[in-house]
């Protein structure tokens, strides 16, 4: 299958690419090879092979050039490169892409390790970070300096999904010279047209859904043309590789993406609305729902069947995280537990104003952050209700502990 006939609808190119043609007699699926060493029958072929990616197993194998090649398929990039995780993909990119003296326009909202890499690393080598309002818009054109490299975008924003105007922020960046780098894994590949909105490289935390069964960790890397052969060059600088059986299972995952993100939206809808009719809860962040936040850029930028399960809440002020640990702990389907993207649902209490710069004010209520996964949504429903008792319980004991 030629991977970028988009002629094909996104469910059939990521159960066919990466795979070979029909006329191919043999497995469906790719062979898993394992491999450090490649040898060659003589010195000739060796020389022939020398720096090419097939030389050696950290470089390429056929498991993970298939899923290279799927990944590609998926979201219309020139290029992919795979990592060890999510957070590895996004420090390649940018030690790939910034250097001494160079300056990041990096968004708040952030993934926060993200933010300790731009605090941390990046600053020992002379990268000087600003971070910037993820609503911001065309108005980031006041915070370009001539040494501004990249802009780097996640939308929706980390634990508050923030929707950011891509479109507007990247026509800034292109028109002076810098490049648009998007943390896009509440997206997945396949949520947007990331390279038609101006993004040029498009991370993905492939622990989530592309893996989608939170059985492996893996970063991905996809590009534009212009790009690929910088980022490429600084990736295999660095190191990066994945091993076959990561990269089978990364496989394994896409194949059935789109089917699953489907069940994550229909149901993620049910429990956003369900979540907004409780009394205790102020805000649903949850942009593909109508009414949300967000929702307007959303519907404009994304597309709607495959919206993902992650979504925030606000509670009351005067909430405390008290009933919200005992509504968390209350809860039996709900794990409690970093990451999302699998099969299964989760819970966290959240806390971005405890690290963000602009507005931290704005996030001083209780928060929690919930991954709706493939369970039945009445059980899941019900287990937030058996939740939300408990909260109101401690509601209770809490009154009684003040009148006494
Ligand atoms: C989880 C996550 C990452 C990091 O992925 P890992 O594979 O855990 O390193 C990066 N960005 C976002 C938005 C994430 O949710």
């Amino acid at each position: 299958m030629n991977p970028h006939d988009t002629s094909l609808h996104t469910a059939t190119r990521l159960t066919h690419a990466g795979r070979k043609g029909k006329s191919h007699h043999g497995p469906v699926n790719p062979p898993l090879v394992r491999a450090s060493t490649m040898l060659f029958p003589d010195c000739a072929s060796l020389q022939d092979a020398y720096g090419t990616r097939s030389c050696y197993g950290r470089h390429a194998t056929e498991t993970t050039m298939a899923l290279e090649q799927a990944l590609c398929a998926a979201e219309g990039a020139a290029g992919c490169m795979l990592t060890s995780s999510g957070l590895s993909a996004i420090t390649t990119t940018l030690l790939a892409l910034l250097g001494p003296g160079d300056h990041l326009l990096m968004v708040d909202t952030a993934y926060d390790p993200s933010r300790q890499f731009c605090d941390g690393l990046l600053k020992q080598i002379g990268v000087s970070t600003t971070y910037y309002d993820p609503l911001i818009g065309a108005g980031i054109a006041s915070l370009m300096r001539p040494e501004t490299k990249v802009v780097f975008v996640e939308s929706p924003g980390s634990l508050t999904f923030e929707v950011q105007d891509i479109p507007a922020i990247a026509a800034v960046a292109h028109a002076a010279g810098a490049v648009v780098v998007s943390d896009s894994t509440w997206a997945t590949p396949i949520g947007w047209s990331s390279f038609e909105l101006g993004i040029d490289v498009s991370i993905h935390a492939a622990t989530k859904y592309i893996v989608g069964h939170s059985d492996a960790l893996m970063g991905a890397i996809l590009t534009n043309e212009a790009l690929h052969a910088r980022v490429r060059a600084t990736y295999k600088q660095l190191g990066m590789s994945i091993g076959g059986d990561d990269a089978a299972l990364a496989l394994r995952g896409l194949r059935t993406m789109a089917a699953r993100l489907a069940v994550h939206r229909d149901s993620a809808q049910i429990v956003a609305r369900w979540l907004s009719d409780q009394p205790e809860v102020a805000e649903v962040l949850y942009p593909p729902m109508p009414g949300a936040a967000g929702h307007e850029l959303w519907k404009r930028y994304f597309r709607a069947e495959y919206a993902c399960g992650l979504m925030g809440a606000v509670f009351r002020a005067d909430i405390t995280q008290q009933q919200v640990a005992a509504l968390i702990d209350r809860t039996r389907l709900f794990g409690i537990g970093f990451s999302w993207g699998g099969y299964e649902s989760l819970i966290l209490p959240t806390n971005p104003q405890s690290y963000r710069t602009i507005n931290p004010q704005k996030w001083a209520a209780p928060m929690l952050r919930l991954h709706v996964g493939l369970e039945a949504v009445e059980d899941l429903i019900n287990d937030l209700d058996t939740g939300f008792i408990a909260l109101r319980a401690q509601q209770e004991t809490n009154a009684l502990a003040c009148a006494a």
